[in-house]
């Protein structure tokens, strides 16, 4: 199991390493199976797999892709990241996620609009020289590197918390997918549909465990395992509940380069004894 990182980033999103130097940073920390999961983007696939040829390094196909649920009784809607990988015929996904780029290309200048009576400044110009003019690429990760750029804060975090995280007088909610529909389209492209990071998403232990067995029961395969930072009672609700419904796990470190120095490239949780990788499905 060592030697496995199947959630990454590249700067085709938010990580800093372009898809090359990503493929040489895993040979070099000795990745054996490296999954690219750049945000609503499978644009950096090809130049992976075509650098990692000549290497001893798999290149698992993959796109993190945002997606929303909401529960029936409140209503209330919440973001849902799922991670899909292994795609055998991706022609369906492929299509779904021009549609997802268009919906982030147009929520980047939303959230530049908004923040314009805020700071008193337009910095789309800005952001977007951050992914080469290639809209559909902006991130809040860009939008808030930025604002650090321009001093209005000291840090990326604090430009989440000030502006452009829920419930901030910036933040526009990503109108993407549902979550049941993502999951058949990733099943029709022939590839796994992964629950990525179940305890990032600031639910309640109530929400987290229904969105687990929603994810379950439309059919997703398997769930990522929280970071060994997590509490340990974290890990073991999580596992508790991909016990139960007799889900699959998968191991990724979210890695973005030096936007988040603390995320170390294949730095993994250990898969507990009697649970099922997902990798072992990957032909
Ligand atoms: P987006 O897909 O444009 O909403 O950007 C999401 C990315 O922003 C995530 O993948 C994280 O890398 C980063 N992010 C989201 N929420 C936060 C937060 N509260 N603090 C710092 N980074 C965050
Ligand atoms: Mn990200
Ligand atoms: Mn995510
Ligand atoms: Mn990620």
């Amino acid at each position: 199991m060592q030697g496995i990182d199947l959630h990454t980033h590249s700067n085709i999103s938010d990580g800093t390493l372009s898809p090359e130097q990503l493929v040489h940073a895993a040979v070099e920390k000795g990745i054996h199976t490296l999954a690219l999961t750049d945000h609503d983007s499978m644009d950096g696939l090809k130049i992976a797999e075509n650098i990692a040829q000549a290497l001893p390094l798999n290149i698992i196909s993959g796109v993190e892709i945002s997606s929303q649920w909401s529960r029936p009784a409140t209503k209330k809607n919440y973001a849902v990241h799922v991670v899909a990988l292994n795609m055998q015929k991706p022609e369906p996904l492929l299509a779904l996620l021009e549609q997802q780029k268009q919906i982030r290309a147009i929520r980047a200048k939303q959230i530049c609009d908004l923040l314009v009576p805020l700071i008193g400044e337009d910095i789309y110009a800005d952001v977007i020289t951050k992914v080469e003019g290639v809209a559909d690429r902006i991130t809040r990760t860009h939008i808030a590197k930025t604002l650090v750029e321009k001093g209005y804060v000291s840090r990326p975090q604090q430009a989440f918390d000030k502006y452009i995280k829920e419930g901030k007088k910036a933040y526009v909610k990503f109108d993407g997918l549902g979550l049941e529909e993502t999951i058949q389209v990733i099943h029709e492209s022939q590839g796994f549909a992964v629950l990525a990071h179940p305890t990032k998403y600031d639910l309640s232990a109530t929400n987290i465990r229904y969105l687990i067995e929603i994810f379950a029961q439309f059919g997703g395969d398997a769930v990522e395992l929280p970071p060994a930072i997590e509490p340990a009672s974290t890990r073991q609700m999580v596992d508790r509940m991909i016990e139960q419904f007799g889900l699959k796990v998968s191991v990724g470190s979210d890695f973005h380069g030096d936007n988040m120095p603390w995320i170390k490239l294949g730095n993994i949780p250990r898969v507990k004894e009697g649970q099922v990788g997902i990798w072992e499905s990957f032909v």
